[in-house]
């Protein structure tokens, strides 16, 4: 495999496959690994499907794209024609599910694959999608060594007691368990902070929060998790754009009893017709509810339920990490409103943690006082970055960083 220091240079294409888009980024290992082109193909599915790329080859325009296999080949196409593959290394997959199994990346093999299958079960909307988009890259670049990255592996750390849900032992046997996941944000976060403030703060008492459409809290200590908010699935944990969060599982029955609801149509309302936008009745976006809270008091809720949840689990994670030395809000809104942070931090001063209102309101990367006895910290989230740095750690090849680290003393 080509290597850092020596003649090559590895180009790394990372594919995030969601349920109705396709985000793909070209990364070259460098000093560290430098992104030269991202992009994505976006509502696939719909008439108004949409493909557009930024940076190298920069270029948008409608297609036609009725499914995902249709979408990724255009991509496959677009690669193709712009003369990308011949310089092509490896292709990193964000994968949503690892199941018990895969506690790493690795390398995409047919077991792998087959077992994968049997994991849908799990995640029927996001799994399938990524398992036709191995597939299709398979089927056009046989050659090229293709790597899965699990949002489930930074997680396989759970003790027991985090892990173990409260149901009959026998569905433990069937994998029924809290894995845990946005796993490619968390581990990127440790990393990145241990690059930015040192080993000493990233191997201590860490609540991570990744607050985007879809939203979590891990606990991490020593740069292990510990615990996490989302469990067997993503629907768990706090409220989101469209999903619940945790629900009181009572209401599984009442519903039905009272609304006749089905399987499909309870995953369709705790999934889809929730969280923000099933209490505002009007977004699923934190902006537009910022916007509208004045006026709505759905949206004020919605943004207050939030909040408030959020802070909850923090102060759950305080507990289980025996206090918290840093407070990391990461994802759309979690890298970008000032006052949804300053509202979840309102009343943690007994933790030790005081924000400094002036650095919150500006994005700072620290944004907790001088005095705090915790670090509150704004960080950039980046999982592709981290999908193409865990092909390079499988595929065993060294960034000029780590090269030069290694030989430093030789
Ligand atoms: P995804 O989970 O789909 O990757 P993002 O991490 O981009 O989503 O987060 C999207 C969320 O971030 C949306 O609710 C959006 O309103 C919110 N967001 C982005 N910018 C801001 C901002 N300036 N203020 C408040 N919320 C924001």
């Amino acid at each position: 495999m080509s290597l850092i220091g020596g003649q090559n240079t590895a180009r790394i294409l990372t594919i995030n496959g969601g349920s109705s888009s396709i985000k793909f980024a070209l990364f070259e290992i460098g000093e560290v690994p430098r992104r030269l082109l991202h992009g994505q193909i976006e509502r696939i599915g719909l008439p108004e499907a949409f493909f557009h790329v930024e940076g190298e080859h920069g270029f948008a325009g409608p297609v036609n794209a009725p499914e995902h296999f249709s979408a990724v080949n255009l991509l496959m196409d677009w690669i193709a024609e712009k003369g990308l593959l011949k310089t092509l290394t490896a292709v990193g997959h964000r994968v949503v599910h690892g199941g018990p199994t895969y506690g790493e990346s690795q390398l995409i093999t047919p077991a792998m694959i087959a077992q994968l299958r049997q994991l849908c079960l799990f995640d029927p909307e996001h799994l399938p999608e990524e398992i036709l988009l191995t597939e299709a890259v398979k089927a056009r670049f046989p050659d090229l060594p293709q790597v899965a990255c699990f949002d489930t592996a930074f997680h396989h750390t759970l003790p027991r007691v985090a892990q173990l849900l409260p149901l009959p032992r026998r569905y433990e046997l069937k994998g029924v368990r809290r894995y845990g996941f946005h796993g490619l944000s968390y581990a990127y976060l440790v990393e990145e902070l241990a690059r930015c403030a040192g080993e000493k703060e990233a191997l201590g008492r860490l609540v991570l929060a990744h607050l985007g459409n879809g939203a979590s809290l891990a606990a991490v200590h020593k740069g292990k998790s510990i615990d996490t908010s989302m469990s067997c699935t993503p629907t768990a944990g706090i409220p989101m754009s469209t999903r619940t969060g945790d629900l009181d599982p009572g209401l599984v029955w009442y519903l039905m009893r009272t609304e006749g609801l089905d399987a499909k149509g309870f995953n369709e309302l705790v999934t889809f017709q929730s969280g923000l936008l099933g209490l505002s009745e009007t977004s699923s976006d934190m902006r537009d509810l910022l916007q509208r809270e004045a006026d709505d008091v759905r949206a004020a809720e919605a943004i207050a339920i939030f909040c408030y949840q959020v802070k909850k689990w923090i102060g759950g994670f305080a507990a289980a990490l025996g206090g918290i030395d840093t407070l990391v809000f990461s994802g759309g809104i979690g890298e970008n409103s000032p006052p949804i942070r300053s509202r979840i931090c309102e009343g943690l001063n007994f933790l030790g943690l005081e924000l400094d209102e002036s650095l919150n309101a500006g994005n700072a990367p620290i944004i907790s006082t001088k005095t705090s006895l915790a670090t509150a910290r704004v960080m950039h989230t980046d999982e592709e970055r981290m999908i193409a740095t865990s092909v390079c750690r499988v595929l065993g090849i060294t960034t000029r960083s780590e090269y030069e680290k290694k030989t430093a003393f030789h």
